[in-house]
């Protein structure tokens, strides 16, 4: 399948160099090609969004709304089909793709639906005859950056609210998962959007920072690792403007003495090793009451060595390949390390001798928190467990790190829950489920180096997505 840019409203081949978007589980399949797009075809884009601006501001909301319901119905009608393109292209499997993409198509219609909720305030004066009212605005032009992980579900949960709340954007997606991109573009674009509201381009680094530096961009929202979004985040700062950066994670399990333990290692697992450990929220730390350690260790470990791995599209498979030969590199050196630094592994039998690009589910015991491993992100399906003496000791543990995306705690006590709740530095806390997980109506995103600016998701995306106006609405002196 040929990939195309959207510039302008127009569909059209990239001018920079050619690209192939390629299966990682048989990485000789090529999914799909195309071109990335020039500096030239940057500035077109950051161009035309800037044109088509004011025109999409002034549409009514209820019309921009049914823009992103159109869209929806697309989206949900080509679910199947869709779902398989992007297990092939990002190696997540069948099910886990195909309710991603269904996913995408609820958080569209749910900033659809913010045409008919209250967008403003309005307050009293001490002035006679005199309200004031908080309205509010488009942004503007928004850069939008997005990462491999949800090829389909990041993305709409960024253009939802900027489409819908009147901004126009251009998206560079992560240039591993070239394909679902188009197809949201194509959306979009079939339900009726006007020409230049959305543009996308294709590129790597460099058209990221031409979209980041540009002076027609009015703010930058990225998702991806901590390291880019620290460099995006000090680019945005000198040039003073407003950004947005979701980032990586260190997430913890906790799992304490009275928790429901065959539970426990069912959601850890799931949280570890579904999509294949690729998820900003994915359990990569655990940590464990001394006295149920061994034995929540061992029921992690069977069910960890039980998980069928494979190709994403065959019935059965619960675990794809990491997307990427540089992403099975790093997880195996990371692997490695921490056995060198004196963890034990006790699930994942080292990398199989297979084309694409897999890792084995992974449990290490490791020795202490001064292993590389609890603090760096590896992004695959490796956890790495601790074991701690009583609550205060666990939640300490779990806050050792630079990261504060997710953490999950496993217990039957409310009042230790409520403990967490306060103890916890994370953006969001699952209490006796997995790490990973999120409703679109509900603010998401991190704490410390996990997260930068307002969260995203229901309505606290208007944060970022809108400006405030506040008027003070005086009658005129002959009719007060
Ligand atoms: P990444 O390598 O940081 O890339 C993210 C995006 O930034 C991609 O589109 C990438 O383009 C682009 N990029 C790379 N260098 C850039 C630069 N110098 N300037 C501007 N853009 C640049 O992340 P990833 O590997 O795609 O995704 C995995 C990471 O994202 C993990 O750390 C994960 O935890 C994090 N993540 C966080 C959340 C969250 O909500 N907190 C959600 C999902 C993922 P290329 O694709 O061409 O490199």
């Amino acid at each position: 399948m040929d990939l195309l840019n959207l510039i302008g409203g127009r569909w059209v081949e990239g001018e920079g160099e050619e690209f192939a978007d390629t299966n990682p589980a048989r990485p000789a399949e090529v999914v799909a090609h195309g071109r990335f797009a020039s500096a030239r075809e940057v500035e077109r884009a950051v161009a035309a969004a800037r044109e088509a601006a004011p025109g999409w501001a002034a549409t009514p909301h209820h019309a921009r709304a049914a823009v992103l319901l159109g869209a929806a119905d697309i989206v949900d009608r080509e679910a199947d089909t869709w779902g398989a393109e992007l297990a092939r292209e990002e190696g997540k499997t069948l099910p886990e793709a195909v309710a991603e993409v269904r996913g995408a198509a609820r958080i569209l219609r749910y900033y659809a639906g913010e045409a008919d909720r209250e967008n403003g305030e309005i307050y009293a004066s001490p002035r006679p005859g005199e309200n004031v009212l908080v309205v509010r605005k488009p942004v503007g032009v928004i850069g939008m950056i997005t990462p491999f992980n949800f090829p389909i579900a990041i993305p709409a949960w960024k253009i939802g609210p900027a489409l819908s709340y009147g901004n126009t954007v251009v998206w560079k997606p992560s240039s591993l998962v070239p394909l679902l991109a188009y197809r949201l573009a194509q959306a979009l674009t079939d339900s009726g959007l006007p020409a230049g509201v959305l543009n996308l381009v294709y590129g790597e680094a460099e058209a990221g920072s031409a979209i980041v530096d540009h002076a027609g961009v009015n703010a930058v929202s990225f998702t991806g690792s901590t390291a880019v979004g620290r460099a995006v985040i000090a680019r945005c700062g000198e040039l003073g403007k407003p950004v947005q950066t979701e980032m990586g994670g260190k997430n913890a399990s906790i799992v304490l003495a009275d928790a429901d333990l065959e539970h426990a290692a069912e959601q850890v697992c799931l949280g570890a090793f579904r999509s294949t450990g690729q998820k900003c929220t994915a359990t990569s730390r655990l940590i464990l009451a001394s006295q149920v350690a061994d034995e929540l260790l061992e029921r992690v470990v069977a069910r960890a060595s039980a998980l069928v791995v494979g190709d994403p599209l065959e019935a059965g498979v619960e675990m794809g390949p990491l997307v990427s030969s540089a992403a099975r590199d790093r997880v195996s050196a990371g692997i490695v390390r921490a056995v060198e630094e004196g963890a034990k592994q006790l699930a994942g039998d080292g990398f199989r001798d297979r084309d694409g690009w897999f890792a084995p589910p992974t449990v290490l015991d490791l020795p202490g928190t001064g292993v590389d491993f609890w603090h760096t992100e590896l992004f695959g399906p490796v956890v790495g467990a601790v074991r701690a003496d009583g609550t205060e000791e666990a939640l300490g543990l779990a806050n050792l790190s630079d990261h504060g995306l997710s953490a999950a705690l496993f217990t039957r006590d409310l009042g230790v829950a409520l403990q967490a709740v306060q103890r916890l530095e994370v953006g969001v806390l699952h209490v006796n489920s997995e790490s990973a997980g999120t409703f679109p109506y509900v603010p998401f995103g991190g704490t410390k180096q996990s997260g930068f600016g307002p969260k995203e998701q229901g309505r606290a995306a208007r944060e970022f997505f809108t400006q405030t106006m506040t008027v003070y609405l005086g009658t005129p002196r002959e009719r007060a």
